[in-house]
């Protein structure tokens, strides 16, 4: 099968193809697996993050990728779940232990031994994958291949940012950064939060305009004010200052959620100019967001298509993963990024 494999760390500064094309066994399914032949998988943040380092893979060569929509080609001899040409989803999670206190408190995502799809095991950069059945998703009949891939991570992990944040009707929110994740959060508070006005800060006019056709009250720089303070911000970049200045435009009692799984060091002295008044005090909280469950991505699939959420995707052949990988390093963004196998 072909699959555009990654064989050690590199800066993507000054590496541009990161990846190379290959040709590989097509592989086989354990007893409650199946295997996936591949439809369309998405381009994610994270997949930078694995590149450069700073969530290094488990073994390499590793095949990248997260957010896969397939059919089912085979299934193990005890996997029964799905029927043979089925379509599924495979999302971040690829599997957690079942067994340990945060798995069985509905917190899978946090467990001690969290394997990731696409970072400790293969992911769907290729023509085919392999998961255990309990891990995959069924994608609802409203979304094309293409638009339910970037479902499954952005839409999801943005979802649990989201119901993390304890947002209500009528609160204004502040999208710090306006990625993939970030404009599906947009649609999802347009839907289930129709009092509520949208702020979007943005380092990059491109962005700033995109937030503006979809809807935003309001958008601006790093350098900008909000006009209304913000009752919840969600951060989805890379950057420690956009944090600052999440904190900066919080509301007294607000709730500051990181969606990102690593912070890049660049501009890490920002922190600095944390001023405690003025940046934490008044009951001001700080909360990451680690990982999905499967929770998330099945509640999160479920509302998309009750809402017609759908996202706004430029599509990239799997060969030209490279180039949409460094489009994305250069935040070159409008919506999501999705490659298409064959
Ligand atoms: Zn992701
Ligand atoms: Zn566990």
């Amino acid at each position: 099968m072909k699959a555009m494999v990654l064989s050690h760390l590199c800066n993507l500064e000054e590496d541009e193809s990161p990846l190379n094309l290959v040709d590989l066994p097509v592989p086989s399914p354990q007893e409650h697996e199946i295997r996936v032949k591949v439809s369309t998988c998405g381009v994610c943040h994270t997949e930078l993050d694995e590149i450069e380092g700073r969530i290094p893979p488990a073994k390499f060569p590793i095949i990248l990728g997260h957010q896969i929509v397939g059919r089912v080609e085979q299934a193990g001899g005890k996997a029964g779940r799905f029927h043979l040409g089925e379509r599924v989803g495979i999302a971040w999670i690829h599997s957690a232990c079942g067994v340990c206190s945060f798995c069985l408190s509905g917190n899978e995502n946090l467990c001690d031994r969290f394997q990731a799809t696409g970072r400790d095991v293969d992911g769907g950069y290729a023509e085919y994958t392999i998961v255990p059945e309990d891990f995959a998703f069924r994608i609802p009949q409203e979304f094309s291949d293409s638009e339910a891939a970037p479902l499954l991570c952005a839409g999801a992990i943005g979802y649990r940012s989201l119901r993390l944040s304890g947002m209500k009707n009528g609160e204004v929110i502040g999208l710090i950064g306006f990625g993939a994740s970030g404009h599906l959060v947009m649609k999802m508070v347009q839907q289930k939060y129709p009092n509520s006005r949208v702020f979007v800060f943005s380092r990059t006019q491109s962005e700033r305009d995109f937030a503006q056709e979809l809807g935003a009250s309001w958008v601006g720089s790093f350098e900008e004010t909000a006009p209304e303070k913000l009752h919840v911000a969600i951060d989805t970049t890379p950057a420690w200052k956009p944090m600052v200045v999440a904190l900066e435009n919080l509301e007294k009692g607000g709730r500051l959620i990181i969606n990102a799984i690593r912070k890049e060091a660049k501009d890490k002295e920002s922190l600095l100019g944390l001023d405690y008044p003025r940046h934490l005090w008044m009951e001001k909280e700080i909360k990451s967001v680690a990982n999905v469950g499967r929770r998330d991505v099945e509640e999160f699939l479920r509302l998309a298509a009750q809402a017609f959420i759908r996202p706004e995707l430029q599509e990239f052949k799997l060969e030209e993963a490279n180039k949409a990988l460094v489009e994305l390093k250069e935040r070159k963004i409008r919506g999501a990024k999705v490659l298409r196998m064959g």
